[in-house]
C-alpha cells in the first residue's frame, strides 16, 4: 500500500513513518508532501492507495484542503490527520466524504493502519455502490423510454385510430404482454347493467393467440369488484392467491395455468370504469414496479381511446348514412321538381302564347288593361318556373352543357345591350372592359355562360341606384391556363351583410329580406350561376361592403380552338397613324377605350376632364402632331362633353379633329346636340367593339367627304341593323305638329299613335304596349309633367318596367330640364325637331323590355 501523507511538520512525519514502518504485510510505503501543492503535483502523476491529510498547512487550510485534494483525486480514500482541539473540523471533514481521522501523535501504528485499511475498503465498497445504482438508474430509464416507445407505437397504430375495437383490443393485448413480460394480457367489459363480464380479447404468449368471447357472472367475485372499483388505477397482486382482492378471479382463471402474479388496471370511459385490463405472470410471485403499474394504466387509456373511435366511427356511419339520405331525399324533391316545373311549362306556354294572340286582337281598353296584367304574371311565372327548371336539372346532374365554338366578346356584348336600357334608366354607368390577352374563340355553352353573366349585371343593376356596374373579363390569374377565364361584376350598390356573403348562393336565399318587395326576383339566380359556374369547373364568389357596394367573381374553365392564342387578331380598320384623345371622367371607359383604339393601331392619350383635355389638345396642335380624333364623353363635372368640343371648333373651325360624342342617359338630347354641332358621330354607352369601329370609319369617311348612301347621311349612325318596328305613342296638341312628325316616320316601320293631351296620352298607354312615348310637355287638359307623373305612378303601382318617355319642349332652358327630369321623363328634344334628328333618335331606341 502506497499511502501518500501531505503534512508540514517533519517531526510528526518522522513519527508517522517511524509507526507505519512495522506493517510489512502488506508493507506500507509512505510518501510526504509538506505542502498541498507538492500533494497535488504528486497526485497528478503517481498512483496512491490513501491519502493522510492534514487539514491546515502553509498553502492551505481547512475544509478547502480536503476539497480540493478530492477535485484531485475523487477515487482515493482520506484520512484526515487532526490535534485532538480540531476535532471538530475532522468530524465535518468526515461528513464531507473523508472516510476517517487519526489523532496526530504519538501515533499508534496499529490504529492508524488498521483506519486506513477500512478507509481503502470503505472507499472501494461506496464506488461499487454507486457504480450500480447508476446502472440501474440508467437501465430503468432505458426500460422506461422502451415503454414509452411501444406506448406511443400502439397509440400511433391504425389498430387503435381505426375505430374497429377487436382490433385496437389485440394490439393491445399483444403489447401488454410484451412490454410487461406476462404469459396472458386480457381485456374484459362490464355489461352496461355490470351483471356479467365479457372478455373481449385474451392473448396468450406462448401460443401467440388470441380468444374471445367468454363470460363470467359478476356475482362469482364481488369481493374482487369491489376491490376494483376502490383502485384509482391498478389492483398490483403481488402473488394473486393470497391477495384477498384477486383471489377470487384467480382461482377461476390462474390456478390451472399454474399460478403466479396479476396487475389489473382499470377501464373507464366517460367517467365510469367499464372493463379491466388483466397482466397475468405465472409461475413465481412478482413485484410489480412503479412504471409498470404506470404501463398498465396507460395501455388501460388505450383501450379507452379505443373505444372512443369505435364511437367515433359509429357516429361518422351514421351522419354518412343520415347525408346519403337526405342527398336522396333532395334529389328526389328536386327530381320532382323538375318534373313539376316541366309539366307546369307545358300549359303555361300555352296560356302565354293565347295572351299573346288575344293582345293582337281588338280589345276594349279595360279589357286590354286586364290582359296586361294578365301577360306580365305569366311572363313572371315562367321565368320563376324556368328558373326552378334550370336549377333542379342542376342539382340532379340532368343538365347537359354543350360545347359550341363563339366568341367571347360578342356574348359579352349582348349581355350588356341587354342591360345597358335598364342601367341607363337608372342613371348608372355601365361599362364592360374585355382584357386584350383573352382568347376570342373559345368552346363552352355560350347560353349557360350568357346566362351566368346577365344574372351578375342584373343584380349588381337592380341593387344599385346610383353610381356604376363595371364588368370586366381577363385570364384567370390563378390558373395558368389559356382558357381560364375569369368574370369581375363590381358595382357602387347596397352590398351585402358579411354574414349573408355565403348564403346568397343557396336557393331561395336573399340577403335583403326587408327590402325583397323593392327589388324583387326570387333568390334562386345566383344559386344556378354558382352551380353553373361548378359545372364549367369553375366558381363563383363575391366581396361586398355595406353601403359601398358589391363585387362578384366568376371563373370558368372554357376550351380554346387549336391553334388560338388570343383575341381580336383580324383589324376591319386601320388607326395606325392616327393620334387619338379619349375624354371621360370614368377610369375604367378611358382604359376601354385606350384598349380598343391603341388595338387597331391608333397612338391614344387618355385624359379625365374637361379642362385637361382642351390643355392637351391645345399642345398637341401647337406641336407638329396634332389629335386627328378626339372621343369625348358628354356628361363630365365641371365642363362638359359639348363645351370642350366647341372649345375645339372654336380654336380650329375648319381643319378640326374628328369629334365622336359618348353619351349614356338623355340621350335623346345629347344626339340632337351632336348633331347641331355637325360632330363626327355619336356612341352610346356602352360601347359595343363594333359599334365603335363602325362609327369611327363613318365619321372619318365624312371627314374625308364620302357621303353615306344608307339613310341619315348627315350623322354617323351607330346601328346599321335593320330598323326596330317601334311602337310610338305621340302626345302633341298641335295638329301641325302631330302631322310634320307622322310625315317624319312615314318611310319607316314605326308605328305612330297619336294622343291629342296628356289625359289622353295616358289612358292609351294604359291600355296599349308601347316601346316609346314623344310626350310634348305643353298641352291643355293634362300637360306632358301631369302625364308623365301619373304614367310613372301607373307603373310604380302594376309593377311595370318604365317605359322610354322623351319630353319635346319649345325652350331648352335649364330650369326646364330640371323639372323635365323630375317628372320622370328619361330624354327631351328641343323644338324645332329636325327630322334627322328625330329619326337618329329612334334609331338609337332599342325598344322596351318587357319584363
Ligand atoms: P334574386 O336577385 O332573384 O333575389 P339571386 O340569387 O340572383 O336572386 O340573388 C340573391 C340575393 O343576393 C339577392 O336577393 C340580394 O339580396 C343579393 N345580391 C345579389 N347580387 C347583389 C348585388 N350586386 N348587390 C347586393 N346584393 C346582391
Amino acid at each position: 500500500m502506497v499511502v501518500l501523507v501531505i503534512q508540514d511538520h517533519p517531526q510528526e512525519m518522522a513519527l508517522l513513518r517511524e509507526a507505519l514502518t512495522h506493517f510489512t504485510n502488506p508493507p506500507i510505503l509512505v510518501e510526504p508532501a509538506d505542502r498541498l501543492s507538492v500533494a497535488l503535483s504528486y497526485l497528478a502523476v503517481r498512483r496512491f492507495d490513501a491519502i493522510l491529510l492534514d487539514l491546515n498547512l502553509p498553502d492551505s487550510a481547512g475544509l478547502d484542503t480536503l476539497a480540493r485534494v478530492q477535485a484531485q483525486a475523487p477515487e482515493l480514500p482520506v484520512v484526515i490527520l487532526t490535534d485532538l482541539n480540531a476535532e471538530p473540523l475532522a468530524i465535518l471533514a468526515v461528513q464531507n466524504g473523508a472516510q476517517d481521522y487519526v489523532l496526530k501523535g504519538p501515533y499508534n501504528g496499529g490504529a492508524t493502519y488498521r483506519s486506513l485499511r477500512t478507509a481503502v475498503e470503505r472507499k472501494r465498497l461506496m464506488t461499487d455502490l454507486n457504480e450500480r445504482i447508476a446502472g440501474q438508474e440508467s437501465r430503468r430509464v432505458s426500460l422506461f423510454e422502451e415503454y414509452q416507445a411501444r406506448l406511443l407505437e400502439l397509440m400511433q397504430s391504425k389498430a387503435i385510430i381505426s375505430g374497429e375495437l377487436h382490433l385496437a383490443a389485440q394490439a393491445i393485448t399483444e403489447t401488454a404482454s410484451r412490454v410487461l413480460a406476462v404469459e396472458r394480457a386480457s381485456i374484459w367489459l362490464f355489461r352496461e347493467d355490470r351483471s356479467t363480464i365479457q372478455l373481449k380479447d385474451l392473448y396468450e404468449s406462448s401460443a401467440c393467440q388470441h380468444s374471445a368471447g367468454a363470460v363470467l357472472q359478476a356475482d362469482q367475485f364481488p369481493s374482487y369488484l369491489q376491490a376494483l372499483d376502490r383502485e384509482e388505477h391498478a389492483t398490483a397482486a403481488l402473488d394473486a392467491h393470497l391477495d384477498s382482492r384477486t383471489r377470487e378471479r384467480s382461482s377461476s382463471s390462474l390456478m390451472p395455468c399454474g399460478s403466479g402474479a396479476r396487475l389489473d388496471a382499470l377501464i373507464r370511459h366517460r367517467g365510469k370504469t367499464v372493463g379491466v385490463l388483466c397482466h397475468e405472470s405465472f409461475g413465481s410471485p412478482r413485484t410489480w414496479t412503479s412504471n409498470e403499474m404506470t404501463v398498465a394504466t396507460s395501455l388501460a387509456m388505450m383501450v379507452t381511446l379505443a373505444m372512443e373511435s369505435m364511437e367515433r366511427r359509429e357516429s361518422e356511419k351514421a351522419l354518412r348514412q343520415a347525408k346519403e339520405q337526405a342527398e336522396k331525399a333532395s334529389a328526389a324533391k328536386n327530381e320532382f321538381l323538375a318534373s313539376v316545373s316541366h309539366e307546369i311549362r307545358t300549359p303555361m306556354n300555352a296560356i302565354v302564347g293565347m295572351a299573346d294572340l288575344l293582345w293582337e286582337t281588338d280589345l276594349a281598353s279595360e279589357q286590354r288593361k286586364y290582359l296586361r296584367i294578365f301577360r306580365r304574371a305569366g311572363g313572371n311565372l315562367l321565368n320563376l318556373i324556368n328558373d326552378i327548371l334550370d336549377l333542379s336539372k342542376v342539382e340532379v346532374g340532368h343538365l347537359e352543357l354543350e360545347s359550341t365554338e363563339f366568341d367571347l366578346s360578342d356574348l359579352l356584348e349582348k349581355a350588356i345591350e341587354i342591360l345597358a336600357l335598364r342601367a341607363n334608366e337608372k342613371g348608372l354607368e355601365l361599362a364592360c372592359h374585355i382584357s386584350p390577352d383573352i382568347p376570342c374563340a373559345v368552346i363552352g355553352d355560350p347560353h349557360r355562360l350568357h346566362q351566368i353573366i346577365l344574372n351578375l349585371i342584373s343584380n349588381a343593376i337592380k341593387f344599385t341606384d346610383s353610381g356604376s356596374v363595371m364588368v370586366s373579363v381577363k385570364p384567370d390569374p390563378e390558373i395558368p391556363s389559356l382558357g381560364a377565364i375569369r368574370f369581375t361584376v363590381s358595382d357602387t350598390g347596397i352590398g351585402i351583410p358579411t354574414d349573408k356573403l355565403a348564403s346568397i348562393f343557396e336557393s331561395f336565399t336573399q340577403a335583403h329580406a326587408s327590402t325583397t318587395r323593392m327589388y324583387g326576383g326570387t333568390g334562386l339566380g345566383l344559386a344556378i350561376s354558382k352551380r353553373l359556374a361548378e359545372r364549367m369547373a369553375g366558381r363563383i364568389w363575391v366581396e361586398s361592403t355595406l353601403g359601398e357596394g358589391s363585387t362578384f367573381h366568376c371563373c370558368v374553365q372554357l376550351a380554346v380552338p387549336s391553334g388560338q392564342t388570343t383575341t381580336h387578331n383580324n383589324i376591319p380598320l386601320d388607326l395606325h397613324g392616327i393620334r387619338a384623345l379619349v375624354v371621360d371622367d370614368h377610369a375604367i371607359n378611358r382604359l376601354i377605350l385606350h384598349e380598343s383604339l391603341a388595338a387597331l393601331g391608333a397612338e391614344v392619350t387618355d385624359i379625365a376632364s374637361g379642362h385637361d383635355a382642351i390643355e392637351e389638345w391645345r399642345r398637341a396642335a401647337e406641336s407638329s402632331r396634332p389629335y386627328q380624333l378626339v372621343l369625348l364623353d358628354c356628361r363630365m363635372p365641371e365642363m362638359d362633353g359639348f363645351h370642350v368640343a366647341e372649345e375645339i371648333k372654336r380654336a380650329d373651325p375648319s381643319q378640326g379633329p374628328t369629334i365622336v360624342m359618348l353619351t349614356s342617359r338623355h340621350w335623346a338630347d345629347d344626339i340632337a346636340r351632336t348633331y347641331d354641332m355637325g360632330l363626327g358621330g355619336y356612341l352610346i354607352k356602352p360601347i359595343r367593339r363594333s359599334d365603335l369601329i363602325q362609327t369611327i370609319s363613318i365619321a372619318f369617311d365624312r371627314a374625308k367627304g364620302i357621303q353615306q348612301t344608307a339613310g341619315f347621311s348627315s350623322v354617323a349612325s351607330t346601328h346599321q341593323t335593320e330598323l326596330k318596328a317601334l311602337r310610338i305613342l305621340l302626345a302633341e296638341d298641335s295638329t301641325d305638329n302631330q302631322m310634320l312628325i307622322r310625315a317624319y316616320v312615314k318611310q319607316t316601320p314605326y308605328c305612330l299613335d297619336i294622343a291629342d293631351h296628356g289625359a289622353i296620352a295616358v289612358e292609351r298607354f294604359k291600355a296599349g304596349d308601347y316601346d316609346l312615348i314623344l310626350m310634348d310637355m305643353q298641352m291643355p287638359v293634362m300637360n306632358g309633367y301631369e302625364a308623365t307623373r301619373a304614367i310613372r305612378a301607373w307603373e310604380q303601382e302594376h309593377n311595370l318596367f318604365p317605359i322610354q318617355v322623351i319630353a319635346l319642349t319649345a325652350q331648352a332652358l335649364k330650369e326646364d330640364g330640371v323639372k323635365i327630369f323630375d317628372a320622370g321623363c328619361d330624354a327631351h328634344l328641343t323644338k324645332p325637331i329636325k327630322k334627322h334628328t328625330l329619326l337618329e333618335v329612334l334609331r338609337a331606341c332599342k325598344g322596351r323590355h318587357i319584363s
